[in-house]
């Protein structure tokens, strides 16, 4: 029986979660089945939870509670790592000005017209005059939130804590020293063919097919669905309902199969997590946006674009689209599907050139934020860039500085994230195969429960209640180590 103090505090948090879960649903509806007319009074209701939601988290009662429950010694080792990690979250929101708060939104608000504005007129003027006043917010906010050397250092902990500038600098100096150089050997070599992905593929035996491979991997339909939607992304409205959405390509194989492998390693992160036990709890919550990728990355990249998944299950695909794949061997199709080329879009690029593309935007943020470079030199900075790494150079800013949505957000500190996630992923999956006794015949034949189970103990189970670099140590048996990342691609690419 826990302590009184301990269980209203577990209640009053619970009411936090069953708003934000609430808004979560909305918003959800919002991108599957709501109606056009709709989107006004959604988006009102919308603002309205989160409001909700802040103001009970903010609520001096918690306050009240944690300086209790920070005096009771009968608490056991999980109720405690809960108390620290509200502690943390709530002293972080109460650093936040009301004004600011109010401003900022209201700014952010606008400017999402603005960048969608600017990018179809393909004119970057506009929106840099707003990404200045995002960014002269940002500079307000990184000194109210503290920091110890680089002011990019508050805001990446927002989505990694703990991690900062001087540990980013020595990740992305490798990439830069060892995985550029890797990129242009793998270039300058003949290019696979890989035609056969634009050829003619049925959305109905798409989803059927990455539907079969979802479940293998353990996505149970009784604690989720599948709905349609302009962008795959995942959603979790609490124990037992974690959804997924997917968008399908009759022209282009790779958008629904590996979107939907993707968005089901998110999910099963969170169906994993002990959320019935510490609902509205840290515990019960998934622990940064970097191990969040690292599990989808995992069953997209590590798993299902390996020889040996493809080695099993090719066969499968060709019996669904003969017309598309008879003239293709396995060896071609595993070759055709991981085709290294760099290309303009980051969200279209391979696994080995995506690294390139959120260097880049790593180095403006930092840049931006530090005021060593002018939100007006970001254009012809971003094409300089573009050229020295990755060898191409956008035609317009639309397809160049103007392609991501996260900057009219203020999301600054977001971008890294998505690398560490891909690096976390091959730490694991090198881990997983030592650990996990014919590893690749598994993966052939699809029996995919001792990865999740692997998953499951080892990540899943904890929620937030250590930081990444110690999750990451108990799991894999060191910190952070990106010579696992260039393993692997050396042994997939070389
Ligand atoms: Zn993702």
């Amino acid at each position: 029986m826990s302590n009184s103090i301990y269980q209203s505090f577990h209640q009053h948090l619970a009411k936090v979660s069953d708003l934000s879960y609430a808004g979560a649903i909305l918003s959800w509806d919002q991108q599957t089945y709501m109606p056009k007319n709709g989107a006004k009074i959604r988006a009102q209701q919308m603002a309205t939870l989160r409001t909700l939601s802040h103001e009970m988290f903010v609520d001096p009662k918690i306050g009240q509670y944690l300086e209790k429950l920070s005096q009771e010694s009968s608490l056991s080792e999980n109720e405690r790592a809960n108390i620290q990690l509200v502690d943390r979250d709530y002293k972080r929101s109460l650093k936040y000005p009301k004004k600011w708060v109010e401003e900022f939104s209201q700014l952010t608000s606008g400017a999402f017209s603005v960048w969608h504005e600017a990018k179809e007129k393909n004119d970057f003027k506009p929106f840099g005059e707003v990404l200045s006043r995002i960014i002269d917010f940002k500079r307000e906010e990184v000194e109210f939130l503290g920091y110890e050397k680089h002011p990019y250092d508050a805001l990446v902990d927002e989505y990694e804590p703990g991690l900062t500038v001087k540990k980013l600098d020595e990740v992305f100096g490798l990439v830069a020293q060892k995985l550029f150089p890797f990129i242009k050997e793998v270039i300058a070599k003949p290019s696979p063919r890989d035609d056969f992905i634009y050829r003619s593929y049925s959305k109905e035996r798409q989803w059927d097919f990455a539907k079969g491979i979802i479940e293998k991997m353990g996505y149970d339909f009784s604690s989720g669905r599948a709905d349609h939607a302009p962008h795959p992304f995942c959603t979790s409205f609490g124990p037992g309902d974690v959804r997924v959405t997917i968008r399908g390509d009759e022209k282009f194989f790779n958008s629904l199969f590996f979107a939907a492998v993707h968005e089901a390693g998110h999910a099963l992160y969170e169906l994993g997590l002990p959320v019935s036990e510490h609902y509205g709890l840290p515990l019960g919550s998934a622990l940064s946006m970097p191990f969040h990728e690292s599990q989808s990355r995992f069953w997209e990249n590590n798993i299902c674009r390996s020889h040996a998944f493809w080695k099993g299950h090719f066969g499968q695909l060709q019996k669904l689209f003969p017309e598309s794949l008879n003239d293709v061997s396995v060896d071609e199709f595993v070759r055709g599907i991981n085709k290294v080329e760099p290309i303009l879009i980051r969200v279209e690029a391979d696994e080995l050139t995506y690294h390139g593309h959120i260097y880049i935007r790593y180095q403006i943020e930092k840049a931006l934020l530090s005021g060593e470079l002018q939100v007006k030199d970001v254009p012809a900075y971003w094409n300089e860039q573009y050229k020295n790494i990755l060898g191409i150079v956008p035609p317009n800013d639309a397809e160049g500085c103007l392609q991501d949505v996260h900057w009219s957000y203020g999301a600054f500190g977001y971008f890294p994230t998505y690398s560490l996630g891909s690096f976390y992923a091959a730490q694991i999956h090198g881990a997983m195969q030592k650990e996990i006794a014919g590893f690749n015949d598994l993966v052939e034949k699809g029996d995919f429960q001792p990865l999740l189970k692997w998953l499951r103990e080892k990540i899943h189970r904890h929620g937030r209640k250590y930081e990444s670099a110690e999750l990451l140590k108990m799991s894999t048996g060191e910190e952070l180590n990106i010579d696992h990342f260039l393993d692997y691609v050396r042994k997939k690419y070389g």
